[in-house]
């Protein structure tokens, strides 16, 4: 739907839009997908637009026209409308509490009360029970935007009450010419971060305007490298400042996942799908280093490590396995 202010998910802005312009709202959605992949801006577009002044319509996209209640809710001044997220890794059950005396509370200017809770599956179990009963029988001037990017932590019961809007990666090519478009990246830039980003766009733009990611990347692969040609002390220390970087974890063995596998690409000859582009005659130079059945287990370990910290293993002792098994330079 044009005019939603929001890259790519056409199916979901159009049935979004259409439930807001028929009057058909549900009381619950749950916003479903990858990290950063752009979740919380369709909720809160989707927020702007059933609180939106000039009612039924798209919401209002231009800054430099939008109507009051649009701009408040993008400043985050809407009575009516609230974000809430994690305190401390969890939602705690007096953030839901709160929330459950607001939503009893007729709205105070708009005709619904639209709440936004991020991260649904942080809640504890106290706060999802309290949650439960009013996605049951919500007030009917409530409507409730949950998101998540591990669905499968996601209580059956929560589930089951919401309509849920499953969203996919952007095409690579969509995230370069937003990129370009709407940040003002340079070209080669923009191919570089496209591909990198895996078709989530808010990971692209936060890469392309917070300098802190590109520091965080180079400094991971820069740490691989080290680590391979590293012994078994080096390599149990680095695992031990890891386990205590909290969400650094996921991003460093993603980071590596895409290393060894553009490894492998170019052992198999196919460079023209590397995601590390920038990096690409060091690439060269570390392929020549190992057999491409060393590269594919590195891959493998670090997959399956991934989904067992996403699972909460212990996590030092996945990392200690990890870095234990990571293979050194084999061929001279
Ligand atoms: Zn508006």
């Amino acid at each position: 739907m044009a005019g939603w202010p929001v890259v790519g998910h056409e199916w979901a802005t159009d049935l979004l839009a259409h439930a807001v312009r028929s009057g058909q709202v549900s009381h619950a959605y749950l916003f479903v997908g990858p990290d950063q992949i752009g979740k919380l801006t369709l909720a809160r577009a989707f927020m702007q637009a059933m609180l939106c002044d000039r009612a039924e319509g798209p919401p209002c996209v231009d800054p430099s026209d939008m109507c009051r209640a649009c701009r408040r809710v993008a400043e985050g001044r809407y009575p009516d409308a609230q974000v809430i997220a994690a305190e401390k890794n969890w939602i705690q059950i007096d953030q839901v509490r709160t929330l459950l005396t607001d939503a009893a509370i007729a709205p105070l200017e708009g005709k619904r009360k639209v709440f936004v809770i991020r991260e649904i599956e942080r809640a504890t179990p106290a706060a999802a029970n309290a949650l439960l009963k009013t996605l049951e029988e919500p007030p009917p001037h409530v409507v409730l935007l949950l998101t998540s990017d591990r669905r499968d932590l996601v209580l059956p019961t929560v589930l089951s009450r919401c309509q849920i809007l499953s969203l996919r990666p952007l095409p690579v090519e969509r995230v370069r010419t937003a990129l370009q478009e709407r940040w003002g990246v340079e070209e080669d830039q923009a191919a570089l971060l496209a591909r990198l980003s895996g078709g989530r766009l808010g990971w692209a733009a936060q890469a392309a305007t917070e300098p802190r990611v590109w520091q965080t990347r180079a400094k991971y692969l820069d740490d691989l490298l080290a680590l391979t040609s590293g012994g078994h002390v080096e390599r149990l220390a680095y695992s031990e400042s890891l386990s205590r970087a909290n969400d650094g974890v996921e991003v460093a063995l993603g980071l590596w996942a895409g290393w060894w596998r553009d490894l492998l690409l170019i052992q198999n000859g196919q460079a023209e799908a590397l995601l590390n582009l920038d990096r690409k005659a060091q690439l060269v130079q570390q392929a020549a280093l190992y057999r491409p059945e060393q590269a594919q287990a590195a891959l493998v370990d670090l997959m399956r490590t991934l989904r067992r910290v996403r699972g909460n293993v212990n996590l030092r002792l996945a990392l200690d396995v990890l870095l234990l098994r990571l293979p050194r330079p084999a061929v001279s």
